[in-house]
């Protein structure tokens, strides 16, 4: 069964004009609505997260304050947006919801969050847009609750997941790899326990190449049992903050990789959205679309049942 995650929270009235496109949640879920994606698949809504949840990966005072409104001005400039209730209601859902999408993938091999990926954030508070990490949280949570054994976070980002990789340090059973463009945020990086730094202008052929090297490295080295991929459409050659030249097809063509490598070797994935960035908001989410798209396309082969086809 292929399973898709969801909340009508994650959207909320936000400045349009703002760099982060806080309505592409669900502008994302009324296009594949409008596309009949939606009714192909079972949707899934996760319940909120606690103060105790989220602090298993962040400090106390940093979720307590996010909660309460009570973050100082250097938090707040760190973390690049603005502070609202709806705001700390969100990324306590946003949480459980990439949690819920690994329960969901180890069940049936496959399963998609409609947000999540938001590997900036730190210990001690958000950054770069991402006010709770989400990656790191499932992983935590899925190791403690020995749901599974060996996580790996393929950050598929245009940026490095800095936070990931800050959080899961030393974790057993956690892996974090992260393939970014070297010239992006955050400067300076901070050691995953794989990078691949790419150059900036890397195009479809040369970055799939390093893909499938580097799942060939991740499968062999590493073996997880669970993988958490983050299909940031900020990789695409017109997004306003990335510097990789990925088109439309090798967008697809990167996200038929994961999920086919996956399924040959028995691994699970759930995947998050990660970044993008564009004024015209339509055309970000149709980036965004991609890999939901894709897991339809593909679910015959990646042995997982649809609700209903759609002609
Ligand atoms: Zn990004």
């Amino acid at each position: 069964m292929l399973n898709f995650v969801y909340h009508p929270d994650y959207s909320y009235p936000f400045p349009d004009n703002h760099r982060f496109a806080m309505s592409k949640f669900h502008r994302l879920h009324r296009l594949l609505a409008r596309e009949g994606i939606l009714d192909q698949v079972w949707i899934n809504e996760p319940a909120k997260a606690s103060i105790e949840d989220i602090s298993l990966i962040h400090q106390r005072d940093y979720v307590q304050a996010l909660a309460d409104g009570t973050l100082t001005p250097a938090q707040l400039k760190r973390l690049r947006l603005p502070w609202s209730p709806q705001l700390a209601n969100r990324s306590f859902i946003a949480a459980n919801g990439t949690y819920l999408t690994c329960q969901l993938a180890l069940e049936h091999g496959l399963a998609l969050h409609m947000a999540g990926g938001t590997h900036h954030s730190q210990p001690e508070g958000g950054a770069g847009f991402c006010v709770f990490n989400d990656m790191a949280y499932a992983t935590v949570r899925m190791l403690q609750e020995q749901r599974a054994e060996r996580v790996l976070i393929l950050d598929c980002d245009v940026h490095q997941g800095d936070g990931t990789a800050n959080i899961l340090r030393g974790v057993s059973g956690a892996f974090t790899c992260s393939l970014h463009c070297q010239q992006n945020y955050p400067h300076p990086k901070v050691l995953s326990d794989l990078d691949v730094p790419i150059q900036a202008g890397c195009e479809d052929s040369e970055y799939l190449n390093l893909l499938a090297r580097t799942l060939d490295i991740l499968m062999t080295r590493f073996a997880p049992d669970l993988v958490i991929y983050d299909a940031g459409a900020d990789v695409h050659e017109q997004d306003q903050l990335g510097h990789l030249k990925l088109t439309r097809e090798g967008m697809e063509a990167r996200d038929q990789l994961v999920f086919e490598r996956c399924h040959q070797e028995g691994v699970a994935v759930a995947v998050v959205i990660g970044g993008g960035y564009a004024t015209d908001r339509e055309a970000l989410v149709d980036l965004h679309a991609i890999p939901f798209r894709t897991a339809v396309k593909n679910a015959g082969n990646l042995g997982l049942r649809l609700r209903k086809t759609v002609a």
